[in-house]
């Protein structure tokens, strides 16, 4: 059966990351016998100048057919906001193929510095489909507004379904790592009834794994203990929000954004995405690192029952890493895109 993936370049460096994750996938699946179609199709500002939006509705039915997409970061938060077609590609297709769970797993490595000197290896599993995000609770009625011209208001929508989906997603994936302790991240101190309801959920959850400590954090001080003592996390559960900024965080005491790879899944699709953006600054000049693109891509293929190909490309990524000759500047190495892209393609073939 051939495994069909669309991937979706995206603006910025999207193209050139998803070109190098392209390649790495169809080399890893060749070597463990996977048969790997990828189809393409266009979303971000060439989509937006050819069809007058950034996600047409035929690349959704699309991304709804195949096993899975590799999603390239597109540059949609213009301010003030593009009118018409102007939406958000990947929340419209986290909410159109019901990917509640944001996997976002922050893992130093060895040969690249880290800011705190620390080594970090932990997962931030964030709620994707509902919090702050106006964009995602239009169904409650607008998520931001402006009752008056000098007030604005934005809603913050939490339900007892979804933080049970990431609650049960996060433990799960806790107990597959083999974690001993799942921090839950909050501000029931302020915002008592919606984060209210989610620490009810999470402790509903978590009374089905009792192996597990769990620790409940308000953000705040999630923030100043990541940068304190990153060790002591492994698996954190958050709203959308609040999960969103301390990956970032987390992306970055591992060793930057440029390595931050995430996997966006429902219960019946999944779609790899870099944690970053399209990074416009460095577009174009075979700077960007493709390790998160890369990285996330693995996990897509883990996700879809692809263990081999997958560890495969974490190995190879890995070994690339290792030598600042085929890292990208990013990471203090001298490699551009497509070096690294080659060294990686190099280790999967030389892999026993
Ligand atoms: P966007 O508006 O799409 O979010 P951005 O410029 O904010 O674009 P981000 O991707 O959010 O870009 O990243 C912020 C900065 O981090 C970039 O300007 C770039 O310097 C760095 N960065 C992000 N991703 C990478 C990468 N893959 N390789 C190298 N550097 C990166
Ligand atoms: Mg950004």
């Amino acid at each position: 059966m051939t495994l069909t993936l669309l991937s979706l370049a995206g603006d910025g460096i999207g193209p050139e990351i998803t070109a190098a994750t392209e390649r790495v996938a169809a080399t890893a699946c060749a070597r463990f016998g996977v048969a790997l179609a990828i189809e393409r199709a266009e979303i971000g500002f060439p989509a937006l100048a050819a069809t007058g939006t950034t996600i047409p509705d035929a690349v959704i039915d699309r991304a709804r057919a195949v096993d899975g997409v590799i999603l390239g970061p597109v540059s949609h938060n213009a301010y003030p906001p593009v009118a018409e077609g102007g939406r958000n590609p990947s929340g419209v297709l986290r909410k159109a193929l019901g990917l509640y769970s944001n996997i976002r797993p922050a893992r130093s490595h060895p040969a690249v510095k880290t800011p705190t000197g620390h080594a970090v290896d932990m997962v931030v599993v964030r709620e994707n489909l509902e919090g702050f995000y106006a964009d995602r609770n239009m169904e409650v009625g607008p998520g931001e507004f402006m009752p008056t011209p000098d007030l604005a208001l934005a809603v913050r929508k939490i339900t007892r379904e979804n933080s049970l989906a990431i609650a049960r997603a996060g433990f799960a994936l806790a107990r597959r790592r083999g974690a001993k302790t799942v921090t839950v991240i909050h501000k029931a101190n302020v915002l008592r009834l919606s984060d209210g309801l989610f620490l009810d959920c999470t402790r509903a959850v978590a009374a089905d794994y009792p192996g597990i400590a769990v620790e409940e954090l308000l953000v705040d001080a999630a923030a100043a203990l990541l940068v304190r003592d990153p060790a002591r996390f492994e698996v954190l559960i958050a709203t959308n929000m609040f999960g969103d900024i301390l990956s970032d965080l987390a992306a970055e005491l591992a060793g930057g954004l440029g390595l931050a790879a995430s996997l966006n899944h429902g219960d019946t699709h999944a779609v790899a995405q870099a944690q970053h953006g399209s990074a416009p600054s460095i577009a174009g000049q075979d700077r960007a690192n493709p390790g998160s693109l890369i990285g996330s891509a693995a996990m897509l293929l883990a996700h879809l029952g692809h263990a081999g190909p997958a560890a495969a490309i974490w190995a190879a990524l890995d070994a690339a890493l290792a030598d600042p000759a085929t890292r990208t500047q990013d990471l203090g190495g001298t490699a551009g895109t497509r070096a690294m892209t080659e060294a990686i393609l190099r280790h999967i073939a030389e892999q026993a």
